[in-house]
């Protein structure tokens, strides 16, 4: 019998698989299951219209022959006569569109094999397990059967054979075990029986398999006997392929914790169909909790991606965006194909229609908590709103449109509010939205310039993350209305007669206020009085761009903060007791008070104190 050639590409890509260094061998049964269950979907469909077929017991069987290294893949579908033996199996069938024309290159066909190891490397991929790969089928409608036989790139056979019914087996002869890789492990029942859970869990027709068990022996104590079962390996029907409403809660709640590893009940559980550009259906779970490597280098954001009921990727990281790293759940679209004969370029364009789907139902269905269960989307931000806030702060601002309405903040109202509604309930005479920064909402709260704005009766946003007000310089405005830091300069609520009477004390003290600026040695850009602290003495703003809170992150920050300093400003409470003792004191007293002053300055906006023990000293030498 004359062997036959491969066509080029075919040989190509055969010759990958055999030499292939592809770290998931273990895919190969996915495809061939795959290609079982693809056989046996058409056998199906034509019995639809032709009741001559019988479609009564479709399924799929695995055999595994340790003893002599064999493991068969029976369906009962469709079948392939010799020419489509030929032309299926003899060459990539029907398109060349995974382009390994110009792969001259080594590392090129590596990069390949990684892209095509993603979304199925077909028929060949037996080679990276078998030395020897024989397919055995009969066409519906056709007498005969015929078998092919190929051990790899030298060619194949084609010839006649014996097979009662419609269907294709096929044989795969196992590779012997070498220091690097153990193929003995696809001849144990329990590894074939895990490998088609977990990559072929919900095709739809049965795959069954012999298990062998040992069962206590009811007649005599203490021996057991050898059971040989049938087993259907795979649950068949996909939760999320199920109507919603034939899903109960705990069934969400189970699959969840399944499936993802949690101990804890989702907190929001997503579920959708879609049509249209894109059909595909998303099952997604925001979980209560953060996972234990949330915040770790090795934590991978992703959703799982499923070619009709089959996994053909654990992590699909282009299917979530950042700010919705924390989002765990599956994505199944008939749009996209294990079959290595469909062009990656559309894969890829259709994942980014489904990634935009995506992207835009997790944002509607946070919003629609945010709006109907305050309190649990309350409990959601405080756990991961920092992601949302930084959502808004990344790439350049490019999302922040889609994230403004879904951040939350604490403010002086108590309780977390929106920026809608902080907009909403501003005062006609207020022009702002007011912010202050610090550590904890309780000491912001205590802030001289928060009390003042408070006591005029207008809300403050407290941020207490990092994020937060790179986050709103970001966002530059809300509905027209601008952020400003009451830690900063450029607010000041007092009427015109009340800045002029400070502007007047500030010209008649120049001299005092040179000086003082001068005893801290460039500390301060400025020393000033103020009328904006109420009963406190005194307090520290900035000038210019940089604020308070924003120069401390960036100081935390590995290599930043050296060249961006916040320009400080001491001001001193003009209608303060303290302002006539300044005026009183001679240089000495004026040094010494100057330093305490703006020491404390420093303690209320939550600086540190540079030189702690000689600040002691001074206070200790006042008492
Ligand atoms: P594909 O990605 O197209 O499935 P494969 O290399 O896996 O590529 O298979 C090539 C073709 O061989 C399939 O498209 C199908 O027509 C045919 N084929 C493979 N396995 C079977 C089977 N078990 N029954 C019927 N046809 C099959």
């Amino acid at each position: 019998m004359r062997k036959k050639q491969f066509k080029a590409e075919s040989k190509k890509l055969l010759d990958m698989m055999i030499n292939s260094i592809y770290t998931h061998k273990e895919i190969f049964l996915r495809e061939l299951i795959s290609n079982a269950s693809d056989a046996t979907d058409k056998l199906y469909f034509k019995s639809l219209t032709d009741t001559a077929i019988d479609a009564s017991d479709l399924k799929i069987r695995i055999e595994l022959d340790k003893e002599n290294r064999l493991i068969t893949v029976k369906d009962n579908g469709i079948g392939m006569t010799a020419e489509e033996l030929e032309s299926n199996l003899g060459t990539i069938a029907k398109s060349d569109s995974l382009n390994f024309k110009n792969e001259n290159k080594d590392d090129e066909n590596l990069e390949n094999l990684e892209v095509i190891g993603q979304f199925g490397v077909g028929f060949y991929s037996s080679f990276m397990v078998a030395d020897r790969v024989e397919v055995i089928s009969k066409a519906l409608g056709s007498d005969g059967a015929n078998k092919w036989v190929s051990e790899g790139v030298e060619g194949y056979t084609v010839e006649p054979c014996e097979k009662e019914a419609v269907g294709t087996t096929v044989i795969l002869h196992i590779k012997d075990d070498n220091e690097n890789e153990n193929y003995s492990e696809y001849l144990d029942q329990y590894r074939i029986r895990e490998l088609v859970k977990k990559y072929s869990d919900y095709i739809r027709y049965p795959i069954v398999m012999e298990m062998t068990s040992q069962v206590p022996d009811k007649d005599n104590e203490g021996e057991y006997i050898t059971e040989v079962n049938d087993e259907v390996l795979n649950s068949q029907v996909p939760l999320w392929r199920k109507n919603k409403s034939e899903i109960k809660a705990e069934e969400y709640n189970e699959f969840y914790k399944q499936k993802f590893y949690d101990f804890t009940d989702p907190a929001l559980v997503i579920h959708s169909k879609t049509e249209g550009q894109a059909t595909f259906d998303a099952l997604m779970f925001i979980p209560e909790n953060a996972p234990m490597d949330f915040y770790s280098k090795e934590f991978e954001k992703g959703l799982q991606l499923y070619s009709n009921g089959v996994l053909i990727m654990d992590k699909c990281a282009d299917l979530l965006p950042d700010y919705f790293s924390f989002v765990r759940g599956l994505v199944d679209s008939s749009d996209l194909t294990l079959n290595i004969s469909r062009e990656v370029l559309q894969h890829d364009r259709q994942l980014k229609i489904i990634a935009k789907a995506i992207d835009k139902k997790l944002k509607s269905e946070l919003a629609k908590l945010l709006k109907n269960d305050r309190e649990k989307y309350e409990k959601f931000f405080k756990t991961f709103g920092v992601q949302l806030k930084w959502g808004v702060y990344a790439d350049y601002g490019m999302n922040k449109d889609g994230l403004k309405d879904l951040i939350i903040f604490k403010s002086s109202n108590g309780g977390y509010v929106t920026l809608k509604e902080y907009t909403e309930r501003m005062a006609d005479s207020q022009s702002d939205i007011y912010y202050a920064c610090g550590d904890s909402e309780e000491k912001i709260a205590l802030l001289p310039q928060v009390e003042a704005v408070k006591e005029k009766g207008f809300e403050v946003l407290y941020f207490t993350d990092d994020v937060d007000e790179f986050a709103i310089q970001m966002l530059m405005e809300y509905e027209g209305k601008h952020f400003a830091n009451v830690q900063k300069d450029e607010v000041d609520l007092s009427t015109d007669a009340e800045k002029e009477a400070v502007q007047k004390k500030n010209e008649s003290s120049k001299e005092l206020l040179d000086k003082m600026k001068e005893i801290l040695g460039g500390e301060v850009s400025a020393v000033k009085f103020t009328n904006k602290l109420g009963k406190h003495a005194v307090s520290l703003s900035a000038e210019g761009y940089v604020s308070l809170e924003m120069a401390k992150v960036l100081s935390q920050m590995p290599g930043g903060g050296e060249g961006v300093k916040a320009q400080l400003v001491l001001e001193i409470n003009s209608d303060h007791a303290l302002a006539k003792k300044l005026e009183e004191a001679d240089e000495k007293t004026l040094e010494k008070y100057t330093k305490i002053l703006y020491n404390q300055a420093r303690l209320i906006a939550g600086l540190t104190v540079e030189n702690p023990t000689e600040f002691a000293d001074m206070i200790c030498e006042l008492m």
